[in-house]
């Protein structure tokens, strides 16, 4: 069976529990969309960023380039090739825009006429019409990547060269190779966070011109929504799953010149680590106040519970000696009906014990009573003496006074008597009009006497009701543990039929 302290803790203890555990989880899910909102806002921002300086760096190399093509034009027309000033003219292009990994000339076939650096050597080489076929007449065209001549992944960005009559003479060339771009890889490679962010790049064609895994360059991935979307045109910020499975949080943004997509992401779990060891130390901070709320429902529980479980005690024990505190309502007055009740049957059941024991009529001992008295005396093996007496001709005051008279007569005898025997001995009604006197640890003489004295004390005593005397006949016996239990009664009736038969009113002792 359940038992109420049980129930009490059980009941607050979940209730505890649950409230402590949504308010971790609430708060665990607030701040979890909370960090992942103002990272992904944070990546939004800095791919945007990096988009922005991607986007004037590009501008900027434009325009060297031009300005490059316009430089390099009259040396052209005069068919200046491998000259050591057109070979300055071109390091100084490449050194001025700090973004070129390479700066060549081309003539309108596509033949590397002179480059910069001297070092890679590929003059007299023609590029591929794959290369080539990009080329615009009009003006600067951004192309790739493509892998170049010396097996790199490169981006190209080529300038017509015009003769001073306008006739196209031929391009000039800068290669980007991000990963070796002064400039872009600096940028790229060194974002503004610590932890395992990076930042990747995307060519129109969703190839990866920049990652940090440089075995990856050149790949092409067309199943991540981010490059889907970047590659579109769009900025904006995505939670996604990488190639490898990881949960990223991703910024992502276009840049226009030259179509590149530029995506920003940091894993999942980096972001939300802090929040878990943050929540720990909350959670662990927490647990001293835990454990005293849960000691308190505890012992309340305990305190609770108490008086009812020392009521139900004391219900089936009947004990009223068991301390209850009913220090609330209920269990005060649950304690007081129940206490009521307890006293009301105690009182019941002893006096029907009582009421069983007992003569109605003089309020004697009866001889139920008398049997329990003797049989308790026989097993202690006390010696008692006895004593019997019979009212003498009795039938007669009925006869003559009434029934009721009669009741009275024994009612005075009783009290006569009682005076007598006081506490020497006990007075017993055995039946109708027949008395026994027990007296426990006195001796044969000292029963005889108080016969006698009983005897005289009733002869003498008028009694109002019948305005004479009564007499009464008495036998005398007692008993010892060599004896049997019931000796001593047969012989103390035996001697009071002697007193009857020898004249009435006096006293008989039968002892063996
Ligand atoms: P003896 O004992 O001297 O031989 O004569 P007795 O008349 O007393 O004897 P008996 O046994 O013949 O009569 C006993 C009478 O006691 C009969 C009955 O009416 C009366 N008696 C017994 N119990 C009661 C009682 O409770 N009230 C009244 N009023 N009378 C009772
Ligand atoms: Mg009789
Ligand atoms: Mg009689």
């Amino acid at each position: 069976m359940l038992s109420l302290r049980f129930l009490i803790v059980s009941l607050s203890l979940s209730g505890v529990l649950f409230t402590i555990g949504n308010g971790y989880y609430s708060t665990y899910q607030l701040q979890k969309n909370l960090l992942i909102d103002v990272s992904l806002e944070s990546n939004r921002v800095y791919a945007e960023k990096l988009a922005h300086m991607t986007e004037s760096f590009l501008e900027n190399a434009k325009s060297q380039l031009g300005t490059g093509a316009v430089f390099v034009a009259p040396m052209l027309e005069r068919k200046v090739i491998q000259s050591a000033e057109l070979q300055l003219g071109l390091d100084q292009i490449r050194n001025m825009s700090q973004g070129f990994n390479s700066v060549s000339i081309l003539d309108r076939n596509g033949v590397i006429l002179s480059i910069s650096p001297k070092s890679i050597r590929l003059e007299g080489s023609r590029l591929s019409d794959s290369i080539t076929n990009n080329f615009e007449v009009s003006s600067a065209k951004f192309i790739g990547p493509i892998t170049g001549p010396t097996g790199t992944y490169l981006s190209f960005l080529s300038h017509p060269i015009f003769s001073k009559t306008g006739e196209y003479i031929g391009d000039l060339l800068g290669t980007i190779y991000l990963h070796e771009n002064r400039l872009l890889d600096r940028l790229l490679s060194q974002h503004g966070y610590v932890d395992d962010s990076y930042v990747y790049v995307v060519s129109p064609q969703k190839d990866l011109i920049y990652h940090p895994l440089k075995n990856r360059i050149g790949e092409k991935v067309t199943n991540n929504e981010v490059i889907n979307r970047v590659t579109k045109g769009q900025s904006g910020s995505l939670e996604v799953v990488n190639s490898k499975g990881v949960p990223m949080v991703t910024g992502y943004a276009y840049v226009k010149e030259s179509g590149w997509g530029i995506v920003a992401q940091s894993p999942r779990a980096t972001v939300l680590k802090e929040l878990d060891r943050q929540l720990w130390l909350v959670m662990k901070q927490a647990i001293p106040m835990q454990i005293l709320i849960l000691t308190f429902i505890v012992g309340s529980a305990y305190f609770i519970a108490r008086p009812l479980r020392q009521l139900a005690q004391s219900t089936t024990s009947r004990d009223r000696t068991i301390k209850i505190k009913a220090w609330f309502y209920e269990a005060y007055l649950l304690k007081k009906v129940i206490r009521k009740e307890i006293d009301f049957l105690n009182e019941k059941v002893s006096r029907f014990d009582e009421d069983r024991k007992k003569d109605a009529l003089t309020g004697l001992m009866n001889r139920r009573a008398m049997d329990e008295l003797v049989a308790g005396l026989v097993a202690q093996l006390t010696p008692f003496s006895v004593i019997f007496f019979d009212i003498d001709h009795f039938k007669q005051v009925n006869d003559e006074f009434g029934h009721d008279i009669g009741d009275d007569v024994l009612k005075a005898l009783t009290r006569i008597v009682s005076q007598k025997v006081n506490d020497e001995g006990i007075l017993i009604r055995s039946g109708g009009e027949e008395f026994v006197v027990i007296l426990p640890g006195k001796k044969p003489q000292h029963a005889i006497d108080l016969a006698e004295e009983i005897r005289v004390l009733v002869e003498q005593k008028v009694i109002p009701q019948i305005s004479r005397p009564i007499t009464i006949s008495l036998g005398v016996s007692s008993w010892n543990h060599t004896m049997e239990e019931g000796d001593a009664f047969k012989r103390a009736d035996l001697a009071m039929y002697e007193s009857k038969n020898a004249g009435r009113n006096r006293v008989s002792s039968r002892f063996y």
